[in-house]
């Protein structure tokens, strides 16, 4: 039985994957191009060249997969250490911890930073793990920029001038699958050695695509590793023609998308794009800060300025059917929102506002996203929708 049509466009506001502009859509619905077509050259180098504008980065390489944000994370793990060597992974959350498992499901030893709850990474902790690294076994640190199930953002700044302190050697690779394109990130300022990220998120296409962007340093790390690998292999992808920059055919319809999308981004002009995300989701803020008062629900995230511009975490009472609230507000309100993950899994929910979204579209969101709440009974005081206008009236 196939659900009936819903009329007029419903919202997608979970995290990932995010709306798609028609514009992308319709770069991605032309027929593919044989391989030796230029047009191919031109996707595949506007498409390098308009990452490593968007990391804010000169020095780095950019490696595109036909793979989603695990795919990634799998590059990494493979160029970066051998089986039995280890990387340490900061926790924040659901996504730091699925990135450990992922490690030590390909054999690499894992140390991690304790996970706490609502909180970004633990500087204190990561500090006395790598001086507890006196023989520097610890080949990378893995940091997730925004923890998509947490929705906190951890201050990737001081990551860096830690480990040079430190004199630890370890590369320094963050996960910005889910804050690139919402929130400034500087790659060569920060000292990313390596950064990761996906396409159906603040890029604004469809999943399957990720990227790895690497810096000389990373490559010849990559170089000593002695694991065994082909397609994930950095120094292979390393070429100017295209069918070894993916290992095979290019994705091509994948990247006429991801073209269009970095095209629209920098039409629109990155510091309004973060400035967009910061004011959408100071409404939603706004609207947490009114439901609060119901009793019923609170963020996640303890500290108000960790909170993420891309997604907000609410937690709630622990006997809320979170799937109930989900169906009623996708079937009855046409709100797509996400749930808890992880250790966060039946005790909160999740509204995105990263990507295409604009004013029109969050107020549309919050208003579904309460009717919801008010639908299953639960609490959330009188003012939610009512501050979010509010909130956004003072900023623009
Ligand atoms: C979504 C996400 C991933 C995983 O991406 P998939 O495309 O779902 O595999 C990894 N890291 C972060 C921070 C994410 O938000």
């Amino acid at each position: 039985m196939t659900a009936p049509r819903i009329p007029g466009r419903r919202l997608l506001h979970s995290p990932g994957p995010t709306p798609i502009p028609d514009a992308v859509l319709h770069a991605m619905a032309q027929q593919p191009m044989d391989l030796a077509d230029p047009r191919v050259d031109a996707t595949i180098a506007a498409c390098e060249g308009g990452l490593k504008r968007l990391l804010h980065t000169r020095e780095a390489d950019v490696f595109m997969y036909a793979a989603n944000g695990h795919g990634g994370w799998e590059a990494v793990i493979e160029n970066v250490a051998a089986v039995g060597e280890t990387v340490l992974v900061c926790g924040t959350g659901h996504f730091s911890e699925s990135w450990a498992v992922q490690s030590e499901a390909l054999g690499r030893e894992v140390v991690r930073t304790p996970w706490r709850e609502g909180c970004p990474v633990d500087l204190q902790a990561l500090e006395e793990a790598l001086r507890a690294d006196r023989a520097h076994t610890i080949r990378a640190v893995f940091v997730v920029h925004t923890d998509t199930a947490s929705s906190v953002t951890t201050d990737l700044a001081p990551i860096r001038p830690l480990l040079d302190r430190l004199g630890h050697p370890a590369l320094f690779v963050a996960d910005v699958v889910a804050s690139v394109a919402a929130c400034p990130f500087d790659f060569d300022a920060l000292g990313v050695d390596v950064a990761i990220g996906a396409s159906q998120k603040g890029l604004m296409c469809p999943p399957g695509l990720s990227f790895t962007a690497v810096n000389a340093r990373a490559l010849a790390h990559a170089k000593d590793i002695k694991a065994p690998r082909f397609y994930w292999d950095w120094a292979r992808r390393k070429s100017a023609l295209s069918y070894m920059k993916f290992c095979g055919t290019p994705p091509m319809n994948l990247l006429f998308g991801m073209e269009a999308a970095l095209g629209l981004l920098f039409a629109e002009g990155l510091p309004a794009v973060w400035e967009r995300h910061a004011l959408v989701a100071g409404a939603v803020h706004a609207a947490v800060e009114g439901w609060k008062e119901g009793g019923a629900l609170d963020f996640l995230a303890v500290d108000p300025a960790t909170r993420s511009v891309s997604v907000t975490t609410i937690t709630v009472r622990p006997d809320t059917d979170i799937e109930a609230l989900r169906t009623v507000a996708r079937e009855r309100f046409q709100v797509a929102i996400a749930g808890g993950l992880g250790p966060m899994s039946g005790r909160a929910f999740r509204i995105g506002h990263l990507g295409d979204c604009n004013v029109a579209m969050i107020l549309g969101a919050i208003a579904g996203v309460e009717a919801a709440l008010r639908t299953q009974g639960i609490p959330v005081g009188q003012g939610g929708v009512q501050r979010a206008v509010e909130a956004l009236a003072r900023a623009t």
